[in-house]
Formats: C-alpha cells, structure tokens, sequence
C-alpha cells in the first residue's frame, strides 16, 4: 500500500499516526465536516444517546483529540461530574483543551496526553468510556479493549463509533472507490496533506468489521456486547458493559 501499512512494525505504526493527527491538527475540525459532508455530528450525537451518563459521573473520551464528545458530555455531568479528554497525541489535545476552555467546560473536565494500549488511570474510575472514530488508530486494539474495560466500574459501558463494513456490498464499493479518490485531494486542498488522507483511508479498509470487532470485545471481557450499523454499516457504533 502506499504507506507500506500492512507490512510497518508496531513503532512505526504509531509514529506514523502521530504524524498525520499532528499535521491536520489545526484544521481536523473542518476536515470533518468536509469528509463526512456533516454526518459526524449526528453520530457523536447519537452516540452521547446511547452512552446514557447522567449528573454527576465520570467520562472518559479516549482518542478524543478535539474534543466534539467531550463538550457534550461535560454538560451531561454536570458539576458533580467529571469528564477526561485523553488522547496520545499533544497538537490535538491542544487543540481540544482550547475548545474546552472556549465552550465554557473548563471546570468539570481535564485533559490527559495517554496511551489507549496502557491506560494510566485507576481501576474502576470511570462509568462511561468513548473512543470515537480512534480505535482503528491505536496499534495494540486488544490490550486497548483490556485498559478501558479495567478503568470502567461495573456497571459502566464502553462505546466504540468506528468506520466499519457496509451491508451493501455495492455501497462498500462506491464508498471505497469515493473515499481514495476524494479523501486525498480534500486534504491536499484544505490542509496541504493527501498522504494522512490517503492513510485515513487505508486504514478503514484495514479495520476489523462489525461481528469481528463484537468478538474482540468479547474476548476483552465486555458483557452484553452489541452493535448498531449506521449510514448502511459506513460507521458502527458498539456498546459493552462491564458486569
Ligand atoms: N474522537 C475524535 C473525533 O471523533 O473527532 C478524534 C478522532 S481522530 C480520527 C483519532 C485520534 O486518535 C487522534 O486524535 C489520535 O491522536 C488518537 N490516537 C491514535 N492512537 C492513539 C493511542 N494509542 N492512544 C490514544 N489516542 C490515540
């Protein structure tokens, strides 16, 4: 591929994410609108639905990077609450704290550079946990299913909104041929990049689908695992608990 993705060693994997979530820091928001023509609000909105949190616990939005769910979810909390923003890479966190300060979140959340694969937070911390369009980014998505479900109190649920594999297989075709002829020159225009695009691309083709994903949740120890297809099964949203 054009990254050699399938073939690089783990380091360089995430060398290589960092990279492309440090250059499009800056302009990331705008690109997704762009890529997404606008459908990524209506599934971070669904998915703040689906986590259920209520006034006074405690969310942890990994991969967050700028932090659309995070500002949701610290007017869920409320006071009493608390939310963390954590994500491995500091452009986008700057980007994220900066967002959080200007939407008047300040006060009930916090911001943490992290690692998803080893997570540095207490057992049983958390009631929610979400990572959002992030896991198919993190190298070791095993060890990362294990470090959220051991962070999570029981009780507490873990949603995953992730591109994933869609129903139509002639729809998978068209969204496939769109997304490496368009993604590319989208961000070569906006934000002087087609290769992160390009990567952001390849990476979705590389992603497990839907049942697979359910199984490695399983496999991680979620209970009552689930998922609902979105835009024809572009996106999926997966919810487990731990019991
Ligand atoms: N959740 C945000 C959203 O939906 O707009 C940002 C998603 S962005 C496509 C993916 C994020 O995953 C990036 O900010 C990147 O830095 C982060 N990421 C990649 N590998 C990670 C890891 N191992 N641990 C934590 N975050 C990671």
């Amino acid at each position: 591929t054009h990254f050699g993705y399938q073939q690089v060693p783990w380091r360089e994997k995430q060398q290589k994410v960092a990279g492309v979530f440090r250059s499009v820091a800056a302009r990331y928001d705008v690109m997704n609108d762009l890529i997404s023509m606008g459908s990524h609000r209506v599934l971070k909105r669904m998915t703040i639905e689906l986590a259920g949190v209520r006034p006074g616990q405690r969310v942890l939005d990994l991969a967050g990077g700028t932090g659309d769910l995070a500002i949701k979810f610290s007017r869920l909390v409320g006071d009493t609450g608390e939310v963390v923003l954590a994500d491995i890479n500091d452009a986008m966190l700057a980007v994220g704290r900066d967002r959080l300060i200007d939407a008047g979140c300040g006060h009930n959340t916090r911001v943490a550079q992290v690692n998803g694969e080893c997570l540095p937070f207490a057992d049983n911390s958390f009631d929610c946990v979400t990572i959002a369009f992030g896991l198919r980014n993190i190298t070791d998505k095993d060890a990362a299913l294990r470090s959220m479900l051991r962070v999570l109190k029981p009780g507490g649920r873990l949603l995953v909104l992730e591109f994933s594999k869609p129903v139509n297989p002639l729809l998978g075709k068209a969204y496939d041929t769109y997304s490496f002829a368009v993604w590319p020159r989208l961000g070569k225009l906006v934000v002087n990049d087609s290769e992160s695009y390009q990567y952001l691309a390849e990476s979705i083709r590389m992603h497990p689908d839907q049942d697979t994903l359910k199984a490695m949740m399983d496999e991680a120890g979620y209970g009552r695992t689930e998922y609902f297809n979105m835009i024809g099964g572009i996106v999926a949203l997966h919810r487990g608990f731990k019991l």
